[in-house]
């Protein structure tokens, strides 16, 4: 699976060994039309505000919208999470309403108030970085971590983010939870769909060989 990492501005180079680690092939990006050759998408901390800015100058939101209508699995980190998000404050900046959730910019305090520490469950290591905080999230979507009782990572459909920065450090279970097993997911309805609409055993066996071939290379 191709996956592309948006390279404007912020912490693309650690997503990038991030996903090649788990075996993604992985593009940098920064054009509209890398975007639509893409399987998946990260979206990486930064600066938000610069990040939109250079979206909307370099007329890549058409294609943003394209990547998310044909349901390609994004993981959003930090400024990313803030990019998608339904609602943003502190102070408002405009959004692409990808996830219902609010976020609030900067919520910590200043980059001196930055600091490391542990979900809840003591899964993983948290790394906020100027982080924003998810003040209110939709029913529909899914808390996969809290810090604190505070939802820190997050799930829609094949939509995963994140206010802190899982690219920085050893743990690689959030790049596999938003890209290895969406494939699976993919690939299995793929098989499925394939069936059901031509029935036939042969369609099965090809399609079934397609799938096996996806899942050996995962
Ligand atoms: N403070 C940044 C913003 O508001 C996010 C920080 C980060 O991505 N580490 O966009």
């Amino acid at each position: 699976m191709k996956v592309g990492v948006l390279a404007l501005q912020g912490a693309a180079g650690a997503h990038a060994r991030a996903l090649a680690e788990i075996g993604c092939e992985t593009v940098l990006v920064r054009t509209a039309a890398a975007l639509d050759a893409i399987d998946g998408l990260v979206l990486p901390g930064g600066e938000s505000t610069v990040q939109l800015a250079m979206l909307r100058r370099l007329g890549m939101l058409e294609a943003l919208a394209r990547l998310h209508r044909r349901g390609a699995p994004v993981l959003a980190t930090c400024a990313g999470l803030i990019l998608i998000a339904r609602r943003v404050t502190g102070p408002e900046q405009a959004s692409l309403g990808w996830l219902d959730v609010e976020v609030e910019r900067n919520a910590y305090g200043t980059q001196l108030d930055s600091f490391i520490g542990a979900s809840d469950d003591g899964a993983h290591d948290l790394v906020f970085i100027r982080a924003p905080r998810i003040r209110r999230a939709a029913a529909g979507v899914e808390v996969l971590a809290r810090h604190r009782g505070e939802p820190v990572l997050i799930r829609k459909d094949n939509v995963v983010a994140a206010t802190f920065h899982p690219e920085l450090g050893a743990d690689r279970t959030i790049h596999e939870l938003a890209f290895r097993s969406s494939l699976v997911a993919v690939a299995a309805r793929v098989e499925l769909e394939a069936t059901a609409a031509h029935g036939g055993r042969e369609t099965a066996h090809a399609v079934r060989s397609v799938h096996t071939g996806l899942v050996a290379r995962l």
